[in-house]
């Protein structure tokens, strides 16, 4: 996929090079068959620097909705409604009998390659290993569940030297139809009835056992799992599962594998340590991969109805995430904020549309108002520079973009007086919890829920709870769940916006 030496001279002639041999050698008539793939063949292919870093991202933004599915306990039906429209986005993979085959065969070289540039980012340690082998994992139950019955059934055949079971014959599964259906009958009806969403009665359960169910053989030792669940049929040393359970056997087979190649991935690590394009890349995609930057355009676009007194009015502090309502909130009971807060709290507001001239204007009003207020001339003189800066007005004249919450999280804790900061982090219990009561949530399961994942320091994922607590409604009528994993405080305030229009769109056809 990419070279162990540095040949830069020679890099396009062999770019093109390779193209020609992955070609000749046929590569992407095996690899590119079938949509779902145990991505056992490694990528021949050269791809450029853009084509290597654009594609990782597009993938990490699938996986990090799932880590957050996972991690709010979403069964898998609601992490593929969940993921499915991200999917489509960045790595969509259209069946074969799509009439465009140079896209069909681009989608999946994208997904391709990108399965196999992410190994090289989490094969570093065991956790980043755990993680990603988990979350692809998930994806292949995601994308499975996608497929159509006979793409599944293809990929079966087509792995058959993979997968150490068969299908017993229609005899041997009416010969133990007894011991089948006392076995594996109750999970056969808990998978139905997910899918049915119906109750199913003993004689329609029979009934499809009997004709539409087929039993896998397996050596029992693969299904230990399985076998102390007691939730298949063992007989002398092999187990009998349903078909309908196959999907967990596969993803688990898909998972070994993967864990054991991402050692070898990172055994070879070393050599790919030479490479100084490379590496930098790499470092930078494992740690966005709890906050991916969708940064890249907040604060380009100043808007029309944000302006110094708007950003104050609950109409618009409505779609702030609690760090933005925190800060400015504590903003205007002080009249003073220091360093770290107006920083964070300049770039948030810059990135849903404040320009510089109101900027100053809300600054300068807030720090001169109220009963620590100070004279307009000290402000002017000490805090609008900072203001200006911020703006790529002073200095060295960069335009400063809105803080992930990978970056206000790794700055320095608050101390007293200071408010920056991830206030899911940063705030004590009782603190947190009048704040979300503040937000609307004050059911104690819904209180629990977010104080729970916070207690695990998954603070971005208690941010995205409570986005959905307090978003339920218009997330119930919304067609879409894109990308709601809350990784930047302008994201959760553009989601709340779209969602409002939305439903004030609704709403007029009604
Ligand atoms: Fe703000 Fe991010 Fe914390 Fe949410 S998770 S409160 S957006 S810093």
């Amino acid at each position: 996929m990419f070279r162990q030496s540095k040949r830069r001279t020679a890099g396009r002639r062999n770019f093109e090079q390779s193209r020609g041999e992955a070609t000749y050698l046929g590569l992407e008539s095996k690899v590119y068959a079938l949509r779902l793939s145990f991505y056992d063949i490694q990528p021949l292919e050269e791809i450029t620097l853009e084509e290597f870093e654009t594609w990782a991202i597009d993938r990490l933004k699938v996986l990090i909705e799932i880590e957050s599915c996972t991690a709010r306990s979403k069964s898998l039906k609601e992490t593929i409604d969940a993921v499915k429209p991200l999917l489509l986005k960045f790595l969509p993979l259209s069946p074969a009998s799509s009439t465009n085959a140079q896209a069909v065969y681009n989608e999946r070289r994208k997904d391709h390659y990108s399965h196999f540039i992410l190994r090289l980012v989490f094969c570093r340690s065991e956790d980043l290993r755990r993680k990603f082998v988990k979350n692809e994992a998930i994806l292949f139950k995601v994308r499975y569940n996608l497929l159509q019955p006979k793409e599944q059934q293809e990929f079966i055949r087509n792995n058959h030297d993979k997968l150490p079971w068969h299908y017993i014959s229609a005899e041997e599964k009416a010969d133990m139809f007894e011991e089948l259906y006392a076995a594996t009958s109750g999970t056969i009806r808990t998978l139905l009835m997910a899918q049915e969403l119906t109750t199913i009665t003993n004689e329609q359960l029979q009934n499809h056992i009997r004709t539409k169910e087929e039993f896998i053989k397996i050596p029992f030792e693969k299904v230990l799992a399985l076998v102390l669940t007691r939730s298949i049929y063992v007989h002398d040393g092999f187990g009998y599962i349903p078909t309908s359970s196959q999907l967990n056997l596969l993803a688990e087979e898909f998972l070994t594998q993967l864990h054991t190649v991402l050692v070898k991935t990172f055994q070879s690590l070393p050599r790919l340590e030479e490479d100084d394009r490379i590496v930098p890349l790499l470092n930078n995609l494992s740690q966005n991969f709890t906050s991916l930057d969708y940064g890249a355009t907040y604060g380009e676009q100043t808007s029309a109805e944000i302006n110094a007194v708007s950003v104050t009015l609950p109409a618009v502090m409505q779609h702030y995430p609690m760090c933005a309502r925190h800060l400015q909130k504590n903003m205007i009971l002080n009249s003073h904020l220091r360093y770290n807060g107006r920083s964070q709290l300049t770039v948030f507001l810059k990135g849903i549309g404040l320009s510089l001239d109101e900027a100053l204007k809300f600054w300068e009003h807030l720090f001169t108002t109220g009963p620590n207020a100070m004279t307009p001339d000290t402000f002017n003189k000490q805090y609008a520079y900072n203001i200006r800066h911020s703006y790529g007005k002073e200095g060295g004249r960069i335009n400063e973009r809105p803080w992930d919450c990978g970056k206000i999280l790794s700055k320095p804790r608050p101390n007293k007086n200071e408010y920056h900061g991830c206030p899911y982090r940063d705030l004590l219990m009782d603190a947190l919890t009048q704040n979300l009561s503040e937000m609307g949530v004050k059911d104690p399961h819904d209180v629990n829920a977010v104080l729970d994942q916070v207690q695990k320091s998954q603070y971005t994922i208690a941010c995205t709870t409570v986005f959905e607590l307090t978003h339920k409604k218009q997330l119930a009528n919304s067609k879409s769940a894109e990308g709601l994993h809350i990784t930047h405080p302008n994201l959760y305030c553009d989601r709340s916006k779209q969602l409002e229009r939305a439903e004030a769109k609704t709403d007029v056809k009604v």
